[in-house]
């Protein structure tokens, strides 16, 4: 189940039921135990292979999350309450933590967000998953830490814009990163605004994206898919790409007035699309960066947000 990585990593690929994907997590071993990082959704198939893995005679030392997303924290709380494993989170995740509690509230803004810019229809129920959020961590880093994971020391960098609280950890001797969803091989991670929050994470994103270039890394430890991949190469590829798609978008803008989901609509095929709401906030992410650089600007009228190009004048 484990496949080894370097003499002391070890990775344990746990799939999300129903779809094809799959999160990373992996195993840094210590002479206290081994660290985790980040640990699956909250499901039957992920409980099963964390059983599996422990009744193997892997004893966990503690917990260690990238980012407080579903998919990585889901099952902290089972490790805390049922393993006895103690669990660390950002500081800043544990801020997405309280919100995370707070369903309802988090459902009702995102449902604001997506009505003022014309977005697809909100799903009526979201998945009740508060509870996955109701724990307290039991320590806490913040940027320019140093954690002991495993018996190695990593420095904590943090990476806003997949998440708000997304941070990754680096070995300097060894040339590790862990990179959770900051950088993925097959994919551009998803730049959102999940919260409801109307925030410039695409900003961010790309200062994130600078700041991991001083980190030089030759084992790079990505939170989903395959993780043999030049960290300064896919860099640059996620950067280019994103470029790109803003050059698309400011094309489609134009001199008419558009909302959101208008241009989400011209430049992506739904049919295709993997999640209904993704193409949607990748859009809008950049929408708003558009406007913070100057580009384009809104306006309002009955609750709905259109955009539209700057024009210069002389
Ligand atoms: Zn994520």
């Amino acid at each position: 189940m484990l496949i080894q990585i370097t003499d002391n990593i070890f990775k344990l690929v746990i799939l999300i039921p129903g779809g094809m994907r799959e999160v990373n997590s992996y195993l840094i071993k210590g002479d206290a135990g081994y660290t985790v990082i980040d640990t699956g959704l909250y499901s039957k198939e992920a409980l099963e292979t964390w059983k599996t893995v422990l009744d193997s005679g892997i004893v966990v030392e503690k917990v260690v999350l990238t980012h407080t997303h579903q998919d990585h924290i889901g099952l902290a709380k089972w490790f805390q309450e049922t393993v006895n494993v103690p669990i660390f989170v950002a500081k800043l995740g544990y801020e997405e933590m309280l919100k995370g509690r707070k369903t309802d509230a988090r459902g009702i803004k995102l449902k604001e967000l997506l009505i003022k810019h014309g977005g697809p229809k909100f799903p009526n129920h979201m998945k009740d998953d508060s509870f996955i959020y109701d724990f307290e961590p039991d320590g806490f880093f913040e940027e320019n830490d140093v954690l002991k994971l495993g018996n190695d020391r990593y420095e904590t960098i943090w990476t806003p814009g997949h998440a708000p609280d997304h941070y990754c950890f680096y070995q300097r001797e060894k040339r590790v990163m862990m990179v959770g969803d900051h950088i993925l091989k097959n994919i551009s991670p998803v730049i959102g605004l999940w919260t409801g929050e109307e925030l410039n994470p695409l900003k961010e994103y790309y200062q994130s994206l600078a700041k991991i270039k001083d980190y030089p890394a030759e084992i790079v430890l990505t939170g989903h898919g395959e993780n043999d991949l030049n960290l300064d190469n896919r860099v640059q590829e996620i950067k280019e790409r994103h470029d790109y798609r803003l050059k698309q978008l400011l094309e489609h803008v134009n001199d008419q007035e558009k909302t959101a989901n208008d241009l989400c609509e011209e430049i992506y095929d739904r049919s295709t699309a993997y999640s209904f709401i993704s193409p949607f906030m990748a859009t809008l992410t950049r929408l708003i960066y558009l406007e913070s650089i100057g580009e384009i600007h809104r306006r309002e009228e009955n609750g709905k947000v259109f955009f539209k190009k700057m024009k210069l004048e002389l």
